[in-house]
C-alpha cells in the first residue's frame, strides 16, 4: 500500500491496474546489448511499472491474451496454465484469470519472496504430464538453460497438442548475424561480453530461434501488436520492435 501511494499519479498500469505517476527505467547497459541492438535486454527509458515491476514485454503478452485469444477469456478456469520464471505483475493477472488452473514453477522457488506458492519445476526435465497444458509462458529462459533442444522437447511434450499455447520470449540480437552459442563451459564476464548477461549461455537472432523453434517441431506464428492495432500498441507503449512468437504443437 504504501508502494502504490509513493508512486500514485495519472497514468494506469495496463497489467496490475495500478495508477502510477510514471515508469521506471529497464535493462542492464552492457555494451555488447547496444551494439547487437538486443530486444528484450537493451536499456528502456520510463518502461517498468513501479509497482508491479512489469515491463513491455509483459504488456505485449497481456495485451496479446486480453484482446486476441478469446478462449483464454471465456474458457479461464477450465484450462490449465503453467508460468515458469513467473512475472510479478503478469503471475496476478494470470492467476485472477485462470484460478486453480494456474501454477507458478521456477527451478529457485526461494528466489520469489513475495510469491509462496511457486512450485519447483526444471524445464530440461519436468514432471508435468503429456499433453496437459493449455497456455505455457516461460518468458526469458531459453538463453540459460544448458541444453535447449531437451527444454524445448519438455514443452512440447507436456503442450496440448493442437489448441496448446506457449510463449516464450527470449532476448533477440536484431543486429546479430549469426546466432551465438556455448557458453556452458564459459565465466561470467565472459558471458557478459558475448551474450550481455552473465547467467546466458547463448544469444539468439531472430530466425535462430524461429528455427530452434521449428526444429523441434513446433509451428511459430508472430503477432505484431503494432500491424494489429497501432493505437492500442501505441497507447500500451509496447516496445515497437518486440513481437511476440505464438508457439504450437501442430501434431
Ligand atoms: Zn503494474
Amino acid at each position: 500500500m504504501g508502494r502504490k501511494l509513493l508512486h500514485f499519479g495519472p497514468r494506469n498500469c495496463e497489467v496490475c491496474g495500478s495508477s502510477i505517476r510514471t515508469r521506471l527505467d529497464s535493462g542492464y547497459g552492457f555494451p555488447v546489448l547496444e551494439e547487437l541492438q538486443v530486444v528484450g535486454g537493451l536499456k528502456r527509458r520510463k518502461d517498468l511499472c513501479p509497482i508491479c515491476h512489469s515491463g513491455s514485454r509483459e504488456r505485449l503478452i497481456w495485451l496479446y491474451l486480453n484482446s486476441k485469444h478469446s478462449a483464454f477469456t471465456t474458457l479461464g478456469a477450465a484450462l490449465t496454465v503453467a508460468h515458469f520464471a513467473p512475472e510479478k505483475g503478469l503471475s496476478i493477472q494470470l492467476k485472477n484469470l485462470f484460478g486453480q488452473g494456474y501454477t507458478a514453477y521456477d527451478l529457485a522457488p526461494h528466489r520469489y519472496r513475495h510469491m509462496n506458492d511457486v512450485e519447483p519445476q526444471n524445464l530440461e526435465g519436468l514432471t508435468l504430464s503429456d499433453n496437459s497444458v493449455d497456455l505455457l509462458v516461460a518468458n526469458h529462459i531459453m538463453e540459460h538453460v544448458y541444453d535447449l533442444p531437451k527444454a524445448l522437447s519438455e514443452v512440447r511434450r507436456v503442450l496440448k497438442q493442437g489448441t496448446g499455447l506457449a510463449i516464450m520470449q527470449v532476448p533477440i540480437a536484431l543486429k546479430l548475424d549469426e546466432h551465438r552459442d556455448g557458453g556452458q563451459a564459459m565465466d561470467g564476464t565472459r558471458r557478459i561480453a558475448l551474450f550481455g548477461q552473465d547467467d546466458h549461455v547463448r544469444l539468439f537472432t531472430q530466425q535462430s530461434y524461429v528455427d530452434a523453434l521449428t526444429t523441434a517441431g513446433f509451428s511459430v506464428e508472430t503477432f505484431d501488436a503494432f500491424q494489429d492495432n497501432a493505437e492500442a500498441a501505441t497507447r500500451w507503449e509496447i516496445d515497437p520492435f518486440e513481437t511476440l512468437l505464438l508457439i504450437r504443437d501442430p501434431a
